[in-house]
């Protein structure tokens, strides 16, 4: 937990150097609330979120005659852990629909090929058997960093130049890799895919057409579409989720980059903005390292934040 809190210190800096002040021994009065209001729309927390948190504050401080403004630092904690809470929800891949095939999304630069070398290190370490699929065909650097890192893992990566005679197409790669899985018994696919924004009516497409060859390579997948975000972008990671959960019907999120922002609070504006339906916020980034990707827990991240 203390990894995690050094993880998200810029967001914690952010808040922190504004709600420290608050937070001592200040009166709780309408002019606390509103320096609150911009501390939490400064870290990115959006509209939505930030007046939720302050409404479910006014309730604590009102139910429970909270009087200091230490006990308003815990409420606050409490608030959001509440309104992140229905995003924690673990995945679990049932390796016995083997392979559990996972197609990662998102537009280049969020982290997307770190997360997978994270990912397949994670579930290794449960003892899983992972095999990669290098579906982002366009950047050849994407691929190589792959297999770079297969190699250096023992972990087979299923690229376009496995078979040297095809064209690049990345719904081929990964149509051969879902079937390398099959035939090798393989517990885990993780499929990477193209985030080139030419267009994004193009992308939209090409991604389209890829989730379609990996149900024709096996019926039930993919049985996860995560999706990787960057925290660094925002409100714009709002807008990311919504394009690509119209395409593809998005199962899973990724949040990464935690570490590096100030932008923590967009996990917030996610929750509040997607309440009706809240997707999984499966896993966040908070370094570049492979041990850099924790399981999403509320309570532990608004702990992390505020402590
Ligand atoms: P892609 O284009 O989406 O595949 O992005 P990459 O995986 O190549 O990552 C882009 C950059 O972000 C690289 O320099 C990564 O090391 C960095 N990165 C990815 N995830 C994290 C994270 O959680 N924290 C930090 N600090 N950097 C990250």
């Amino acid at each position: 937990a203390s990894k995690l809190r050094q993880g998200l210190t810029r967001t914690r800096q952010q808040l922190g150097k504004q709600l420290s002040g608050l937070f001592s021994g200040r009166k709780i009065d309408e002019e606390l609330y509103e320096e609150l209001e911009t501390a939490l729309l400064t870290a990115d927390t959006g509209i939505e979120a930030t007046n939720q948190l302050l409404e479910s504050l006014r309730m604590r401080v009102k139910r429970d005659a909270l009087d200091n403004s230490e006990q308003l630092k815990s409420a606050l904690q409490d608030a959001l852990a509440e309104l992140l809470h229905p995003l924690e929800r673990t995945l679990a891949p049932a390796v016995e629909d083997q392979p559990f095939v996972i197609m990662i999304a998102g537009v280049n630069g969020v982290g997307k090929t770190t997360t997978i070398g994270k990912l397949a290190h994670y579930f290794q370490a449960q003892g899983h058997s992972v095999l990669l699929a290098a579906g982002d065909t366009f950047r050849a650097a994407a691929q190589e960093q792959l297999k770079v890192w297969g190699e250096r893992n023992q972990i087979t990566v299923i690229s376009q130049d496995s078979d040297p005679g095809k064209k690049s197409d990345p719904a081929a790669v990964i149509f051969d890799a879902v079937n390398a899985a099959i035939a090798r018994k393989i517990d885990i696919v993780l499929a990477d895919t193209a985030g080139r924004l030419t267009t994004q009516l193009h992308l939209m497409e090409e991604i389209k057409k890829i989730k379609r060859v990996i149900t024709k390579a096996l019926p039930d997948a993919p049985h996860e579409v995560l999706l990787v975000l960057d925290a660094n972008t925002g409100q714009n990671a709002v807008s990311q989720l919504k394009a690509f959960d119209s395409a593809l019907g998005v199962t899973g999120l990724v949040m990464t980059k935690l570490d590096g922002t100030a932008k923590g609070g967009v996990i917030a504006a996610i929750a509040a903005q997607f309440a009706d339906n809240p997707p999984a916020l499966r896993f966040i980034g908070v370094g570049e390292g492979l041990n850099d990707l924790r399981p999403f827990n509320a309570q532990e991240f608004a702990a992390a934040l505020f402590d």
